[in-house]
């Protein structure tokens, strides 16, 4: 459902992405780890094209992301994205949030927003914290905010770049939760991410990226448990 494909990137000088595939099947959860600086951000932003490729092709759901003819906001559509910071208008409540992305970018009447807003609050637990303000949330709240707001959309797919990286020990399982009752749903999802216990327990298969290329990829008893490659082998080493 998603293809990227010989996924060049370079910022300037920097060569970041150096021939990177990832290509993931439907309802198949993909995680992606590696050291600071490997390109894992980078290579997530280039499936969604919030940064174009120097080179390589990204087809998303059939469509291409990457040829001119195609409506990129439309094409956005299918892609939800969650990030490390929930980025949520802090004058809005939780149900507002969720109701914008779906007014803008959905095209729904007010409504119609408000009955699909509510439904995906519910489904990240936060049914009794639709008319909280986001600095009324933990962080673990605002962030399950942010990924109601993307499957408000029902995307094919969904990105998400380090979504417990910011938040307090205690509410990461929070969040893990919901994405783990995601998957549960069926959802195709790319994660980046340090938790391995998570990865452990609900990735089909892990990629271990480095220096902007994917060293090695596998189920997540191989790479844990059997790696092939020293640099894998080291990079989990300093992770305990
Ligand atoms: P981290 O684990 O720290 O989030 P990462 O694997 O996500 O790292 P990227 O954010 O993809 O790494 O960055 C890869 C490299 O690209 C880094 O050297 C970074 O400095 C560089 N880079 C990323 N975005 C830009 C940009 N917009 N302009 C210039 N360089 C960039
Ligand atoms: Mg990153």
């Amino acid at each position: 459902i998603l293809e990227a494909r010989g996924i060049h990137k370079h910022f300037g000088a920097l060569h970041v992405l150096k021939g990177v595939d990832l290509v993931v099947a439907e309802r198949e959860l993909v995680f992606v780890i590696g050291p600071s600086g490997s390109g894992k951000s980078t290579l997530l932003r280039c499936c969604n094209r919030l940064e174009t490729p120097s080179a390589g092709t990204v087809v998303v759901d059939g469509i291409d992301l990457l040829d001119r003819r195609t409506d990129i906001n439309a094409a956005r559509r299918r892609i939800g994205m969650v990030f490390q910071q929930f980025n949520l208008y802090p004058h809005m409540t939780a149900k507002g949030n969720v109701m914008l992305a779906l007014r803008k970018v959905a095209g729904k009447t007010r409504a119609e927003a408000e009955e699909i807003a509510l439904e995906a609050l519910a489904r990240v637990g936060l049914a009794d914290k639709a008319d909280a303000y986001p600095l009324e949330l933990s962080g673990g709240q605002q962030q399950r905010v942010a990924i109601a707001r993307a499957i408000a959309l029902e995307p094919r797919v969904m990105l998400f770049d380090e979504p417990t990286s910011a938040l307090d020990p205690e509410l990461v399982g929070s969040v893990l939760s919901v994405m783990r009752s995601l998957r549960e749903g069926g959802m195709t999802m790319v994660v980046v991410s340090h938790e391995m216990g998570f990865a452990r327990a609900a990735a089909d298969r892990v990629v271990f990226m480095d220096h902007g290329v994917v060293v090695e990829e596998g189920t997540p008893e191989q790479i844990f448990g059997a790696p092939r490659e020293e640099r894998t082998r080291a990079f989990l080493r300093q992770l305990d």
